[in-house]
């Protein structure tokens, strides 16, 4: 109806003007830099996106998410002895330089307004996974209720509802955890025992049969995934992949000080 497409043409014009007016006031400016930026640029300005984007651009192990060496086959030597209860990760990036900066302004920082960003990536990979087509429901690594009365903004579960909605594929609060000490700065070995029992099914979930993709923003030792998996794995799953943003550990620094 002409009158409709009138209005909200107008609607339109109207919120554009008031952009380009909040923009005058209230200029755009870099996550990272805080140099101001075109509209179109947001949320980086096109040197930190190129700083950021060149964490992505080394292919990955399937198996363990780490950045593969130059002429490495299609998976690490690195993890080539080991096992892991997922059946393989997928991330957006090594967490390091540009992109570690970036999530770190994301989870502690206040940029919240970057889980469209991260999200988008998320899903773009997340779509080019072989299984995809295969997967049943995204579940975010969940965190603990006293965390949650702390602070009300969780990463994980904000990134896998987002890419839920763009990959189309339905978001399953399957898990629950239990409280207890953080993981940051623990080794493997303790991250593993700080984990062993924190995370169980969600009440009245079962998972017979489920392919599952498991969300988070880092993975760094892997330990949090791997628990998770077992309760999935437990309760039925028949596959358990994983997707996250950043994967720590390509550097020695990195893993010493997530
Ligand atoms: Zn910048
Ligand atoms: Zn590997």
């Amino acid at each position: 109806m002409p009158s409709v497409v009138r209005t909200s043409g107008l609607r339109r014009r109207a919120q554009a003007l008031g952009e380009s007016l909040l923009e005058a006031v209230y200029p755009r400016r870099c996550a990272l830099c805080h140099t101001s930026i075109a509209g179109d640029d947001a949320p980086l300005c096109p040197a930190c996106r190129e700083a950021v984007e060149a964490a992505s651009r080394h292919p990955a192990c399937p198996r363990c998410g780490m950045t593969l060496a130059p002429f490495a086959g299609p998976a690490c030597v690195t993890c080539a002895q080991r096992t892991f209860p997922f059946d393989s990760v997928v991330r957006v990036g090594a967490y390091t330089g540009g992109l570690r900066a970036l999530l770190t302004a994301f989870k502690f920082g206040g940029h919240e307004e970057l889980d469209v960003y991260f999200a988008e990536r998320l899903a773009r990979v997340i779509m080019r996974l072989e299984v995809y087509e295969e997967i049943d429901a995204l579940v975010a690594v969940p965190t603990c209720w006293q965390h949650r009365l702390r602070r009300s903004f969780h990463p994980a579960a904000v990134l896998a509802r987002l890419a839920a909605r763009r990959c189309r594929i339905p978001l399953a609060p399957l898990l629950v955890r239990r409280g207890g000490p953080h993981q940051v700065g623990l080794s493997l070995t303790a991250r593993q025992a700080n984990v062993r029992g924190r995370f169980h099914l969600a009440r009245g979930c079962a998972v017979p049969g489920a392919r599952l993709l498991l969300v988070d923003d880092v993975m760094t030792t892997g330990a949090t995934a791997g628990e998770c998996t077992r309760v999935l794995r437990r309760a039925g799953a028949d596959a358990v992949h994983v997707a996250v943003v950043g994967r720590a550990g390509d550097d020695p620094v990195t893993l010493r000080h997530v």
